[in-house]
């Protein structure tokens, strides 16, 4: 079986058409799409530094230069599957929840013909509608890569947040806790119970110091323990990444994840049941030089290859 394949940047300069994630067909009829790529662009959830809603199409410009193949695993998901970029959530743009209603719509769709999502946020609040859309009566596998817990109960009076999201997945069913882990947290805490919900409902919260001390070959190891064959969802909240690597984004947390630490953990994460993902909380308008969205590319690069491989059991 042969798949419409992204465009051949070897004969048509990277730089040359209209953008779309990776290069890749752009495809309306969903029958024929295995893998989503989409962008989320909203950010009205934002507390802070606003911008995220300008991720999706400064990601696809940046995703121009990704190839085909991962250098490491040598999954190429443009030949195993049909994946193409099916365009955007139209979130309303001064409607809260009508932004988070359309976003769930979206993703049942896409599921409804079989189409697996990866998503481009938007602030992350995407992966609570995200979830929503995927549910098929089984609570996922998560794998969080985050600078924060999100596992608030309210923010600023409000139950529905990018700092709610994986409490409000969770009390819906949305998640398994005990197939969930989260990895990088380290912001400074709101009085110190921060972690507390993640904990006893049963996640396996890996802080960033935690992290430095197991080790990465450690840490992926108990990722694949923890998630073993369940269907999981892996959403990387870009601030995960230390600000060196990600500087365009809401809210800066130094003395985080490099890129290749990331690389490296995602690639070993090959052979899982990825079955959708995001990348969240990117902020072209306070990227520098372009890192923040080139990284984010790369990330979904990272998760596309994960969706796309052989599992392993
Ligand atoms: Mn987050």
């Amino acid at each position: 079986m042969s798949f419409e394949q992204p465009v051949d940047s070897g004969k048509i300069a990277r730089f040359v058409d209209i953008a779309t994630f990776m290069r890749a067909p752009q495809i309306d009829d969903l029958a024929r799409v295995d893998i989503g790529l989409f962008g989320i662009p909203f950010d009205l959830g934002l507390a802070y530094r606003p911008g995220a809603r300008h991720a999706p199409a400064a990601v696809r410009e940046a995703s121009r230069v990704i190839r085909r193949v991962n250098p490491t695993t040598g999954i190429n998901p443009f030949e195993r599957c049909q994946v193409a970029d099916v365009g955007d959530v139209n979130c309303h743009p001064y409607d809260y929840d009508a932004g988070i209603d359309a976003m769930t719509a979206f993703v049942r769709a896409l599921r409804g013909h079989g189409v697996a999502p990866l998503a481009c946020g938007g602030d992350h609040i995407i992966t609570l509608p995200c979830l929503r859309g995927l549910y098929d009566g089984t609570p996922f596998a998560l794998v969080q890569f985050d600078s924060h817990s999100d596992t608030l109960d309210t923010f600023y009076g409000r139950r529905v947040t990018h700092a709610t999201t994986i409490r409000r997945a969770h009390e819906e069913g949305l998640i398994d806790a005990s197939r969930c882990v989260q990895i990088g947290l380290r912001g400074s805490l709101w009085d110190g119970s921060d972690f507390d919900y993640a904990r006893d409902a049963g996640m396996r919260v890996i802080t960033y110091d935690e992290y430095d001390a197991m080790g990465r070959d450690a840490a992926i190891a108990e990722i694949r323990r923890v998630v073993g064959s369940h269907p999981c969802y892996v959403t990387y909240d870009i601030d995960g990444l230390d600000p060196v690597y990600a500087p365009g984004t809401a809210v800066l947390e130094p003395g985080g994840f490099s890129m290749r630490d990331s690389q490296v953990i995602l690639r070993s994460m090959t052979g899982l049941d990825i079955v959708g993902g995001d990348v969240a909380e990117v902020s072209p308008p306070l990227d520098v030089g372009g890192i923040t969205v080139t990284n984010a590319a790369n990330l979904m690069f990272e998760i596309l290859c994960l969706m796309a491989a052989p599992r392993s059991s």
